[in-house]
């Protein structure tokens, strides 16, 4: 059985860490977050993503463990990935303390290691990093030679929240950047089973492509809002525009979805990351900020839209359906949901929320709001809703007639409830 080791047992980690698992590895996840460590081994999943629960109570102990301890995860392993955040900082550069601390517990652990070790970055790093960062970190620690003593490959993870487990297993393609041919051998052996094209590059490509897509999926979203907001101000259905853009295969329909804009932890933080790249190297990429400002602007459209309406009078009552960036997931961050209500709180309306998954990260964040036990008590309590996540069972709410604005297309046309309106349709 070929033996892995996971550093970061988050969403990516834990969904790479559970599909090798399934597929027969056997694999260790090291995470510092003792409280994470021990609910995987418990067979709990310390996120929601669908089918994760039923692989953990397959897998756990026998093909997949985790523990906070780094060095005996890399030392039983044959190969290592690295799947620690990369979250933003202030300047939108990416913050690179847990890559250098996984870098450096890696080589301490290399240190001691008797064979040669396959190390596999996974976490998003802009362009450089690899090479002037995370190599140089394993290096000086292990005091061992990449290519010589062990390998490096930069492999982006391209997977969705939500849908993180199908999209592992059957990616659409897998992108494999070194400079030394056999660390990429040896991360072709470990995606024997993918059958989707497999890309060879150099570090800064398979770097390059991560932030590339994403600002691509960023930017259709930010261009169908632009249109969107046109649309809206001459009574035009977005969504009809979108359908008819998309049956161009051209185009496609993918990501043309206009609404409250794009969040989560990737899009955003990569947009901001490779802006900040390219300013280092003296480039403004002047589309690439219009798609960040398009989409901060995004959220106060909907509020202008209640001002216009008056609708944010003091005394009314607004209900938020829906905290997390996207359905299917329990992730909150950079969920323009929360943009929304902080705008709320400064013009003082009464604000309740309901989400099925995102309700517990939402309190340490806006601790103040009335949080609902359901979407329905919600729209009772309510003068105004507000859809700001596309969650299926909000579609069985009965509004009562009372004041609902979309800003997720969740209604197609034929099923709207009466007194209903999109952000940008
Ligand atoms: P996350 O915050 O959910 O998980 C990161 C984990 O790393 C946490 O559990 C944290 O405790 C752990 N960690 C931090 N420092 C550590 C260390 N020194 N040793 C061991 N564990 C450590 O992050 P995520 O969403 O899984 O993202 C991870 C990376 O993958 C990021 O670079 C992100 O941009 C990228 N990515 C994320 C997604 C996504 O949908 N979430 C998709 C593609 C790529």
């Amino acid at each position: 059985m070929q033996k892995i080791s996971i550093i970061g047992a988050g969403y990516v980690g834990l969904v790479t860490a559970a599909s090798f698992a399934s597929l027969g590895f056997s694999v260790v996840c090291a995470d510092i977050d003792r409280k994470k460590v021990e609910k995987i081994n418990r067979k709990e999943p310390p996120i929601y993503e669908e089918n994760l629960q039923e692989l953990l109570k397959k897998l756990v102990p026998k093909n997949l463990s985790a523990t906070t301890k780094l060095k005996s995860a890399v030392l039983g392993s044959g190969a290592t990935f690295i799947c620690v955040g990369t979250p933003s900082q202030g300047n939108g550069m990416i913050y690179l303390e847990a890559v250098r601390n996984a870098s450096r517990e890696l080589g301490l652990a290399l240190k001691e290691k008797k064979t040669g070790h396959l190390i596999i970055v996974k976490s998003t790093v802009v362009p450089e990093t690899t090479e002037n960062v995370i190599i140089p970190e394993i290096e000086k620690f292990s005091e061992k030679r990449f290519g010589r003593d062990f390998g490096v490959v930069v492999n982006p993870e391209f997977l969705r929240e939500g849908t993180a487990l199908a999209d592992f297993l059957s990616p659409d393609r897998i992108v494999l950047g070194s400079t030394d041919a056999r660390s990429i051998r040896a991360a072709r052996n470990l995606y024997s089973w993918a059958e989707c094209p497999i890309v060879e590059c150099s570090f800064r490509e398979a770097e390059m492509a991560k932030y590339a897509s994403n600002a691509f999926l960023a930017t259709k979203i930010s261009f169908i809002n632009d249109i969107g907001n046109i649309c809206k101000k001459l009574s035009i259905d977005t969504n009809k525009i979108a359908y008819i853009m998309g049956l161009d295969s051209r185009i496609g329909k993918n990501f043309l979805k206009a609404g409250i804009g794009f969040g989560g932890s990737c899009l955003p933080k990569d947009l901001r990351a490779i802006i900040q790249k390219a300013e280092e190297k003296d480039y403004s990429p002047e589309l690439l900020s219009s798609v960040l400002e398009v989409n901060m602007k995004q959220p106060s459209k909907l509020i202008e839209m209640l001002d216009s309406r008056g609708m944010l009078s003091r005394k009314m009552r607004v209900g938020i359906l829906g905290l997390t960036f996207k359905a299917n997931t329990d992730d909150i961050r950079e969920s323009p949901s929360l943009e929304v209500i902080r705008l709320l709180t400064l013009r003082g309306v009464q604000i309740c929320a309901y989400d099925p998954k995102g309700m517990d990260a939402a309190k340490r964040i806006f601790p103040k709001i009335r949080y609902k036990r359901s979407a329905q008590q919600v729209a009772d309590k309510s003068d105004v809703i507000l859809i700001l996540t596309e969650w299926a069972e909000f579609k069985k709410v009965n509004f009562r007639g009372k004041q609902v604005i979309d800003g997720k297309n969740l209604f197609g046309e034929g099923e709207r409830p009466g007194n209903y309106e999109g952000l940008c349709w």
